[in-house]
């Protein structure tokens, strides 16, 4: 299947008081057509930044692409303008973002919101608009949804809410949907319910979609493959199985252990990951996991680790799994 993003070596940085926060260093990845990839880390490792990026939504000033492509459907969208990418946003690349109560104008009903977005990317007015706005909220399964479209946002629940933002995200059948942390705001059998109806509008709709959580609960059974995130870079990559069965990054056994599993008996203690996410305007040299890491060896905090394919489409920065030191351990054990 071919690509239809291609993120490559972007960095993006904010400028602060204290200095420049690089909050993302040279990020690569491809979603293919059809294709659901998870982008996991803990808060503040770049992925919302990244998310915001590739549609433009980042303020420029205090941010700042400061190198690399963003490739979609093979036409870069760094060079785009805010005119041509208003164009692009909604239309070919619909997102959800992670507060439903702020993502939505309080003042506005919810069809005048719906049909802001159907007048502006297609052009459909009256009738025909409404009838779009009524099949919309029936997809996202919305009941009384002719009802419904006269409500404001706080005459729905938050699960409800979110629903919505779906139903405008999708308005205009985007070939990618980016869903940032799309039920983190939600209490858990709402977040399952919104995972269910993602999952089966995907299935359905046969988009791509980028799939933004800190939680790798999330991402099981729905994903075909996770690009692990920390400290603004992608330290694995791999299929959804080969992450959570075989994973080769000490920050993704962390993260592992850190989310309750089906799989495992439950009296596996959850383990949260010690210490904290480094700081971005002076990140440590090396690799940026090493002060958390408990495998972390003298090299680790002298050199970056470079990247190794542990198997066909499975990504790995760390140490432990380049070929320079396993050949050094292999030497020291003879
Ligand atoms: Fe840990 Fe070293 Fe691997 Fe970084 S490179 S994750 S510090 S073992
Ligand atoms: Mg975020």
């Amino acid at each position: 299947m071919a690509n239809i993003l291609e993120v490559k070596d972007l960095r993006v940085n904010f400028k602060t008081f204290a200095g420049d926060v690089q909050a993302v260093r040279g990020v690569t990845f491809s979603v293919k057509k059809g294709e659901v990839v998870a982008i996991v880390g803990e808060s503040g490792c770049g992925k919302s930044v990244t998310a915001h990026t590739i549609m433009k939504l980042i303020p420029t000033p205090p941010g700042k692409i400061v190198s690399g492509q963003i490739l979609f459907n093979g036409e870069d969208l760094v060079p785009k303008t805010q005119e041509q990418m208003a164009k692009i946003r909604g239309k070919e690349i619909g997102m959800v973002s992670q507060d439903p109560m702020t993502s939505l104008n309080p003042t506005l009903t919810i069809g005048t919101q719906l049909g802001e977005v159907l007048r502006v990317h297609q052009g459909l007015k009256g009738e025909a608009a409404k009838e779009r706005m009524i099949e919309l909220l029936k997809m996202v399964g919305i009941n009384q949804p002719e009802k419904r479209l006269k409500q404001y946002p706080h005459e729905f629940s938050g699960g409800m809410r979110q629903r919505v933002l779906i139903a405008i995200a999708l308005a205009c059948n985007p070939q990618l949907l980016i869903a940032d942390e799309p039920t983190t705001a939600l209490d858990v059998t709402i977040q399952a319910q919104i995972l269910e109806l993602l999952k089966e509008l995907q299935n359905k709709l046969h988009m791509s979609v980028i799939i933004i959580t800190h939680d790798l609960g999330v991402v099981a059974g729905f994903s075909e493959r996770v690009v692990v995130m920390y400290a603004g870079k992608v330290v694995e990559e791999g299929s959804t199985e080969e992450i959570f069965y075989n994973a080769k990054h000490p920050y993704t056994w962390g993260l592992l252990k850190s989310v309750p599993r089906l799989d495992q008996d439950r009296s596996v203690p959850l383990v949260p990951i010690t210490g904290r996410p480094p700081d971005l305007i002076n990140p440590p040299k090396g690799c940026a996991f090493w002060p958390r890491c408990e495998h972390a060896m003298k090299i680790c905090a002298m050199y970056e680790p470079p990247e190794t394919e542990v198997s066909p489409g499975h990504r790995v920065s760390c140490w432990l799994n380049a070929e320079e030191v396993k050949k050094l351990t292999a030497k020291a054990v003879d």
